[in-house]
């Protein structure tokens, strides 16, 4: 048993990691699904995006062959429309509510048809918003992923300059660093991030991270309000014995380094074990499959009713030959010579539901080993606690506390993922949308900005 790399040829490299969802094959196939859809009054699959994109009008308008103003729709809820319709669980979003479920038969295609239109506008850097006149005013944002982002796109189409700060050499956040290539590849990222950037008074900075080389005092002195959606990114650690000997790592270090070195460059084991259970686990043990291991065991301590990943997800995972264990627990990493080869976990049984109706995994005391030659943590992240303290902005476990978009700190806006804990990427678009509006609320006061806006027309 070994970890190395390159393990597979070029051309098993790129079917392996080919998309995952493929396009329409014609301009007709989309216009078929597209007429499918009831353009329902009071459609629900709006209601359960949480960008809320009207999605009965882009579907109409693809249907009347206006792609154009399809991905405007799309655009003006989110930004990131493409990439969205490419890692949402839209099974359990969108395509989750249209009310051909209930019917039982297959939803619309939602994703896919947001994905005919997106695409199309991005590759032909379709120019479909213009800036109102400049403001005056100049916003810092703290991060380049989708919150950042999306809150950037919509300050500057307010007329203001906004300057991203980004700790990465590239932006997107969690889309271009943190999922499976095979669903969205690092090049449709740049050009999704460079879409949004053409809008123009969008420039980013990159390799600056805050509490390093870039500090709040420093911001609030040189602009006029400052946005956080620095994310969460530290991964929790299993506190078990062994869980530093060479052959374990963290899934997010994993998949970025599969994202950003590139599939031959990437070690993986013979045999994998990964542990937990989301959207990141799913992610790590379907590409270490697909990077050429012999055999991916993904190990989790409840059973399929509570698991966090969707049942699409684990689909994959099931398709790629992943092993599940159900109802087990990491105790302990066992090795020789620095090196992991066992992983010890406990057997774990569910308690009676509590008040909440939550079942607890309680350890039965009696354990199991798989022979392992490397174990991928998927437990979790965790937000950066250490540094939001040292700012002195408020929060609960690491979480920032918000208040209509504000932090305690005057002039200070956060949102997505480091306010929320890590939800979805729509969530965190959305979430940047909410906290531009905050931003110009604060900044020159709708009414004012509007009628601002209106006297250099
Ligand atoms: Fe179309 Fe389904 Fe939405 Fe109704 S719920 S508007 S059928 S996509």
């Amino acid at each position: 048993m070994a970890i190395v790399n390159n393990r597979l040829t070029a051309e098993q490299y790129n079917e392996n990691f080919s998309d995952i969802h493929p396009p329409f094959e014609s301009r007709e196939a989309a216009l078929v699904e597209a007429n499918r859809c009831l353009f329902c009054y009071d459609a629900p699959c709006i209601k359960s995006c949480p960008t809320s994109i009207n999605i009965p009008k882009f579907i109409k308008q693809i249907a009347t062959d206006n792609i154009k103003g399809s991905a405007h729709t799309i655009f003006s809820a989110n930004i990131m429309g493409g990439g969205c319709s490419k890692v949402c669980p839209v099974e359990k979003l969108c395509e989750g509510s249209c009310v051909y479920n209930l019917m039982h038969e297959k939803p619309i295609a939602i994703a896919k048809l947001q994905r005919h239109s997106t695409e199309k506008a991005i590759s032909g850097q379709w120019r479909l918003f213009e800036r109102k006149p400049a403001t005056g005013k100049k916003v810092a944002i703290v991060g380049a992923g989708p919150a950042g982002l999306s809150c950037a796109h919509v300050l500057s189409r307010e007329g203001i300059e906004v300057t991203i700060f980004e700790k990465e050499s590239k932006g997107g956040g969690l889309m271009t660093y943190g999922i499976a290539a095979y669903k969205v590849t690092p090049q449709f990222c740049e050009d999704e991030v460079n879409y949004i950037t053409s809008l123009g008074g969008i420039h980013i900075q990159y390799n600056k991270e805050l509490g390093k080389n870039l500090s709040l005092p420093e911001l609030q002195r040189d602009y006029d309000a400052v946005y956080l959606g620095i994310g969460v990114g530290v991964a929790r650690q299993l506190d078990i014995p062994g869980e530093t000997l060479d052959g374990v790592v963290d899934a997010i270090q994993f998949i970025y380094e599969l994202r950003s070195k590139g599939y031959p460059a990437v070690p993986v084991g013979d045999k994998v074990a990964v542990i937990g259970l989301g959207m990141t686990a799913i992610d790590a043990a379907t590409q270490a499959k697909r990077l050429g291991a012999k055999e991916v065991t993904i190990v989790y301590r409840r059973t399929q009713e509570e698991m966090p990943c969707t049942e699409a997800e684990l689909e994959i995972a099931k398709l790629d030959g992943c092993k599940l264990q159900w109802l087990a627990a990491p105790k302990e990493v066992k090795g020789q010579d620095g090196k992991v080869q066992q992983l010890i976990c406990s057997i774990m049984q569910l308690s009676a539901p509590d008040a909440s109706g939550r079942r607890a995994p309680v350890d039965t005391g009696q354990t199991f080993t798989l022979e392992v030659d490397m174990i991928i943590k998927a437990a979790g992240q965790v937000p950066f606690e250490a540094l939001i303290t040292s700012e002195q902005i408020h929060h609960q476990q690491g979480k920032i506390i918000i208040k209509n978009n504000a932090t305690n700190i005057p002039g200070v806006f956060a949102g997505g993922d480091c306010v929320n804990g890590g939800k979805e990427v729509v969530d965190a678009v959305q979430a940047g949308k909410e906290g531009a509006a905050a931003i110009l609320e604060y900044l020159v006061g709708s009414e004012q900005l509007a009628v601002s806006n209106h006297q250099h027309k």
